[in-house]
């Protein structure tokens, strides 16, 4: 900063003097010097402003363009008293985190890294941008081919898909949104969340993937002109949604390295469900306690059978993950059975033992994600 201001000094009030002052060599030299500086300080500065970059509320229409379907008052609330707000409460959340830096799409992903604050904002902010985002007061009727392709084939066409959105939204109880998203399999789905969540957050029970079309649900959306008429507000959405726009959102999204992360980073909920009541477990025989184990023994080779028949996670399932299943299911049978035939504790805590070799394959092939994702 003090170089820029030097060099601000010397190149604005100096320069002008030096014309036509021959003998002045010396200045025009230290004249090229700060100007370099000045252009060096101000790279640096604007490389600093971009990486501690904070997240703003995007322009908006005016209140009133998209009257008649949502009204100015509406509007109005709806980007000053809530987007406003969400803006506000991430940047202050994430204020001296490591996370300041972090582009929106990055923070939801990860979303179960950040505080409950962080978190509900980034959904607020981001949930909000994309909503604007496709709405227009002059709306393009008609999707791209390819999106068109698409909704033909998940959903038999645009108007049965508006009645699917309506029917799913209809389910949302309370504040949500409802969405047209891509799957990380690049299918086209119809999915809610509640409150300010969203499909790009790690959540388990969410269905993953990247938004294209989003429409808010919380009464604050359309209170004011609809009262409790949910549906008469949603199709007036309807005839707002700028389809040229939602098809660039398809495209891009198709594309994306979000939808790649999305992929990996997919929730293995049948190992979550084991790990859980294997860490209690553990963590009850360290402590020489014994019934934990002969109550639960039936319930863990349950949990260790639906790793094989539920669906593992396309970048879990390699060869040596397998294989470890395999024996994990075995060891779990015999703890079982040792319990069953009413073995000594000692013969149970030597089976309970085989149990740990094949279970840490499985985890270091977890922490091997994990670890990537962090250097992401
Ligand atoms: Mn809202």
């Amino acid at each position: 900063m003090l170089i820029l201001l030097i060099s601000f000094f010397f190149v604005v009030l100096i320069a002008p003097k030096k014309e036509s002052d021959q003998s002045n060599l010396l200045i025009t030299t230290i004249i090229t010097i700060m100007k370099r500086l000045l252009l060096f300080s101000l790279i640096a500065i604007s490389l600093f402003s971009a990486q501690a970059q904070k997240h703003t509320l995007p322009k908006h229409l005016e209140y009133q363009a998209l009257e008649p379907g949502l009204d100015s008052l509406s509007m109005y609330i709806h980007i000053n008293s809530y987007h406003k707000k969400y803006v506000e409460l991430l940047n202050k959340s994430l204020t001296g985190t490591a996370d300041t830096g972090a582009t929106i799409t990055q923070l939801l992903i990860h979303s179960s890294k950040l505080s409950d604050m962080a978190r509900n904002a980034a959904g607020g902010h981001y949930n909000h941008t994309l909503f604007w985002d496709i709405l227009s007061p002059t709306p393009a009727a008609k999707p791209s081919e390819l999106l068109n392709t698409e909704i033909t084939k998940s959903f038999m066409g645009m108007d049965s898909m508006k009645v699917q959105i309506l029917q799913a939204a209809n389910k949302v109880f309370g504040s949500g949104w409802v969405w047209v998203i891509v799957t990380p399999e690049k299918k086209l789905k119809i999915t809610t969340t509640i409150n300010e969540e969203n499909p790009l957050m790690e959540k388990h029970g969410n269905v993953r993937g990247m938004p294209i079309l989003g429409i808010d649900l919380w009464e604050h959306a359309y209170y004011t002109k609809y009262q409790g008429n949910k549906k008469e507000y949603i199709q007036a959405v309807f005839k707002l949604l700028d389809w040229e726009l939602i098809s660039r959102k398809y495209s891009v999204a198709m594309e994306s390295e979000a939808l790649k992360q999305l992929n990996s980073s997919a929730d293995w909920a049948a190992f979550s469900k084991f790990h859980d009541v294997m860490k209690g477990l553990v963590m009850n025989m360290g402590k020489g306690e014994m019934t934990p184990i002969k109550s639960n023994s039936a319930n863990l080779l349950t949990l260790a059978k639906a790793l094989e028949s539920e669906p593992i996670p396309a970048e879990y399932a390699t060869e040596p993950v397998k294989a470890a299943i395999k024996n994990l299911i075995l060891a779990c049978a015999q703890v079982n059975d040792a319990v069953v035939k009413k073995g000594t504790d000692a013969q149970i805590k030597e089976k309970f033992a085989t149990i740990r070799d094949p279970y840490k394959v499985i985890v270091a092939s977890l922490s091997k994600k994990e670890d990537q994702f962090s250097h992401q």
